[in-house]
């Protein structure tokens, strides 16, 4: 289910990929000091901030750092949060049970049981309160990472997987405190809520580039996990960190880099998303 055959089930085409197109040396992370990756100014960007285009212009990144601007929280937001907390509560919970002796099946069986007063201190915690179904979603995302979790265990005899793995990117103009919602062995993992979109791979090289520049290892592969349909769906997307990517991250960064060292507005689009959180100041 989610064990180490899966995951080489997953990353096959990708050792395929790899070999047809293997990474440049220029566009691996530890050639920090050198273009095309050395930043024009070290701003300490986030990677989504970089990565994720919602806003064809980026004015929603010119409103926050030159304006000084917060936009609103949606709902699509805060469920992303729940997902991202519930990923993170049930790989800790099952890593302190395994460091405890406790059996894979009784992982399962413990998680799933405290399902409902996890998720309930999580939505205290976010200071959210059931709207919109946050907890039903909650406890049905519990339950299938519990058991994801005790699938692994299970197979592996190892804990789950490294998550809010913190690096720093500062070599590549990005912010000290990166964090990676999750490392498992040979490849960087990232939680998202709602479907797949290419910003989202582009997102992942961001992440193993500050690796690469900070651990100076090589990371070419990497997982999306894409809680889909309202939490009934999870998919795993599996992504070779390639050359095109890697460049992709970089071209948003500089783009980035050149509109905030000038600081002028970069205007509007044409259409805006309806979820822009933004769009209070813009339209
Ligand atoms: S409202 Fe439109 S212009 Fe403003 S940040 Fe959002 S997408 Fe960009």
């Amino acid at each position: 289910m989610f064990g180490p055959a899966m995951l080489g089930r997953l990353l096959r085409n990708l050792h395929m990929l790899r070999a047809r197109d293997p990474v440049e040396e220029e566009l691996r992370g530890w050639n920090w000091s050198r273009p095309p990756l050395r930043p024009r100014a070290y701003l300490g960007l986030g990677v989504s901030e970089v990565a994720c285009q919602y806003c064809p212009t980026r004015r929603d990144v010119w409103l926050r750092r030159v304006q000084g601007v917060r936009g609103e929280v949606n709902g699509g937001m805060v469920r992303g949060k729940l997902v991202h907390m519930v990923f993170q509560d049930t790989a800790r919970m099952a890593s302190r049970l395994y460091a405890g002796g406790v059996e894979a099946a009784d992982i399962a069986a413990r998680l799933v049981g405290e399902a409902s007063k996890r998720v309930k201190h999580i939505l205290e915690d976010m200071g959210v309160s059931n709207v919109d179904g946050l907890y039903e979603l909650g406890v049905k995302l519990y339950k299938r990472f519990a058991l994801y979790w005790a699938s692994w265990i299970e197979e592996t005899r190892q804990p789950p997987w490294y998550v809010e793995y913190t690096v720093d990117g500062w070599l590549l103009g990005l912010s000290r405190r990166l964090r990676v919602d999750a490392l498992a062995p040979g490849l960087v993992v990232e939680v998202k809520y709602g479907s797949w979109r290419e910003d989202h791979g582009v997102a992942l090289a961001g992440y193993a580039l500050a690796l690469e520049a900070s651990h100076e290892y090589p990371v070419d592969y990497g997982v999306v996990i894409i809680v889909e349909n309202g939490g009934g769906e999870i998919r795993f997307e599996p992504v070779y960190i390639g050359n095109s990517l890697r460049t992709e991250f970089i071209q948003r960064r500089d783009e980035i880099i050149d509109m905030l060292l000038s600081s002028a507005d970069p205007g509007k689009p044409s259409r805006c998303p309806d979820t822009c959180p933004y769009k209070k100041y813009c339209l």
